[in-house]
């Protein structure tokens, strides 16, 4: 049993929408007061709604992560809705798949804005609230998807995904000095809208290589961020957490039809 995070505040960047509203329902459910991150406001409503219609604490702030005015803004808003900034899941993201012979070079700079640039903003935003209250904690959300595997059409995702792991080595060791601890969860296959989205097919090919034998839940994430950012965490920093239902084990296709 974790000690308890009711009545902090967390601010959940594409908190609107799949994985990130699965960590707002989480964090929501055990009482901590949810900001919700995302740039379009009817699924940021709808999120907000559902929290609340649970019995928990929600507020959305129209952000766009990849820019630092609105991630201030951001940051400002949730100082003033809820009286600071615990615990900063960093998770909005995109997965636009295209291959490299026709990526052009701003299809690959909008990833990097969106998925690594992102982590910086929201993290050095959050810094002066850290300082202030002598601690906090960060999650970011990233990948199996660059950090250990590559997959066509992928490969600006997978190096900005790569690219939030280094960022959270030095960020760890830049955060210690305010008592605040980054670590960061790794995705295998969860059923979001942004995979749906993927098509069928994909998730069939999906679930079929997975050793336990289902696509990821959302709430299987929103635990393992509830987990890093409780205070039995406090002495784990610059760590990785790997939540894919074991899909980057088998070493073979015929290993996977052995189980
Ligand atoms: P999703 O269902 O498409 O939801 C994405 C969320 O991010 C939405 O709330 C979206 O809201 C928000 N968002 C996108 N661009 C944004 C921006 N520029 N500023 C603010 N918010 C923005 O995606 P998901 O599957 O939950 O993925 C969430 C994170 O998990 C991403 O970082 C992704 O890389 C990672 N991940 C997902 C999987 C998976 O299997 N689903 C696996 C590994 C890693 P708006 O569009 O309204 O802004």
């Amino acid at each position: 049993m974790l000690t308890s995070i009711a009545g902090k505040s967390v601010i959940v960047t594409g908190g609107s929408k799949g994985i990130g509203r699965g960590i707002a329902e989480i964090f929501a459910a055990q009482g901590a007061t949810v900001m919700i991150a995302a740039r379009g406001e009817e699924a940021a409503q709808l999120a907000v709604a559902e929290i609340e219609a649970a019995g928990g604490t929600a507020a959305y702030h129209l952000t766009d992560v990849a820019d630092w005015d609105s991630v201030q803004e951001m940051v400002a808003a949730t100082v003033s809705a809820f009286g600071g900034v615990d615990i900063l899941c960093a998770n909005a993201g995109i997965f636009p798949q295209v291959k490299m012979v026709d990526m052009s070079p701003d299809d690959w700079d909008h990833v990097m804005s969106v998925n690594l640039k992102s982590s910086f903003l929201c993290v050095k935003a959050c810094i002066p609230l850290f300082e202030k209250a002598g601690k906090g904690r960060v999650v970011l959300t990233s990948s199996i998807t660059g950090p250990v595997t590559g997959y066509p059409g992928w490969a600006h995702y997978g190096a900005s995904k790569s690219g939030q792991l280094g960022f959270l080595k030095t960020a760890a060791m830049e955060l210690a000095r305010y008592n605040t601890t980054i670590n960061a969860v790794l995705p295998g296959n969860i059923m979001t809208e942004g995979l749906a989205g993927l098509g069928q097919d994909y998730l069939d090919a999906m679930a079929a290589s997975i050793p336990l034998k289902r696509l990821g839940a959302v709430a299987d994430i929103g635990n393992a961020a509830l987990f890093f950012a409780s205070d039995e965490a406090g002495y784990v920093t610059g760590q990785q957490i790997v939540v894919d239902g074991g899909q980057i084990l088998p070493e073979s296709l015929d290993a996977i039809g052995e189980i």
